[in-house]
């Protein structure tokens, strides 16, 4: 598969990243070209990040591996609190979790058994990179062996996905949690075709994909349909190329504002020409 070179020189890229371009080319340009540093913060969801947190503890079968289920996830609790500085109200917002956090890693657990998954086998927050080529890449780019000039090695794309295990009969399972409001399964094939194309070239003894999201609010488990490591070769390879070369055509032209509600949460609104900043940021104070 030919990739076109202006991908390969403004890689690597992830999913966000190229929605980023194809959204507003201008925001592109700030971030990722001029590298200004973001002049406004978002705060993701204190609770949300910390319910995440709580989810990862869980389900490491490193962590504290002696203690049955329950205690388990009561001292997952106990760390996350230790850890995020929370307020007393969000620590009460966090409780709130504990059933949902319990059931769903319980039934991980007993997938892990059933599945004969073995502890090796579970990843959390795990950091995957492709490079051009479609062969396994590190998740960082290796700036030494870029400036040799030798993209081979270097990932042009990559991702990180929060928990996946792969089964004795080498299947993949892939599990994103999301703590915001529930969507149609559909609102995230992007990324999980990214995930699959990244499990594969990653894990290339993998014979099908499992993947599913687990709405932690609404504690719903849903999953797509299954997809065969033949399936993501043939189709989701050259669909991720096609994917990334049509949301960044905005490279090829000079940078463009494109006003939508995005823009409440551009970190780069206050020197937008849309709102009546200046296009640049003060060099002192970046
Ligand atoms: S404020 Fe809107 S139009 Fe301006 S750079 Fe950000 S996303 Fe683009």
């Amino acid at each position: 598969m030919e990739i076109p070179q202006h991908l390969i020189d403004y890689g690597p890229w992830s999913i966000s990243k190229a929605g980023m371009i194809e959204k507003c080319s201008q925001q592109f340009f700030y971030k990722h070209v001029n590298k200004y540093k973001e002049l406004v913060t978002f705060e993701e969801s204190r609770v949300g990040v910390a319910v995440h947190k709580a989810l990862e503890f869980t389900l490491d079968p490193n962590f504290l591996s002696k203690d049955s289920h329950d205690v388990r996830v009561k001292k997952a609790f106990v760390f996350v609190k230790d850890q995020s500085e929370l307020t007393s109200d969000e620590e009460e917002q966090l409780d709130t979790f504990f059933d949902q956090v319990t059931r769903f890693t319980k039934r991980m657990y007993a997938n892990h058994v059933r599945q004969r998954v073995h502890p090796s086998n579970v990843m959390i927050e795990k950091k995957l990179g492709v490079t051009k080529n479609f062969t396994r890449a590190g998740f960082y780019e290796d700036r030494v062996i870029k400036l040799r000039d030798d993209p081979e090695t270097q990932p042009l794309f990559r991702g990180v996905i929060d928990y996946a295990y792969i089964t004795g009969d080498n299947d993949m399972v892939i599990i994103d949690h999301k703590s915001g409001r529930e969507r149609e399964l559909s609102y995230y094939s992007t990324q999980f075709k990214a995930y699959c194309v990244l499990g594969l070239v990653n894990f290339p003894q993998i014979r099908r994909f499992k993947t599913a999201i687990n709405f932690t609010a609404t504690d719903k488990l849903l999953p797509n349909e299954i997809i065969s490591a033949e399936m993501v070769r043939s189709e989701y390879f050259p669909w991720l190329v096609e994917y990334l070369t049509k949301s960044c055509e905005g490279l090829l032209m000079p940078p463009k504002t494109t006003r939508s509600g995005l823009c409440n949460w551009c970190a780069y609104k206050p020197i937008c020409p849309e709102f009546g900043g200046t296009g640049r940021v003060d060099t002192e104070s970046n």
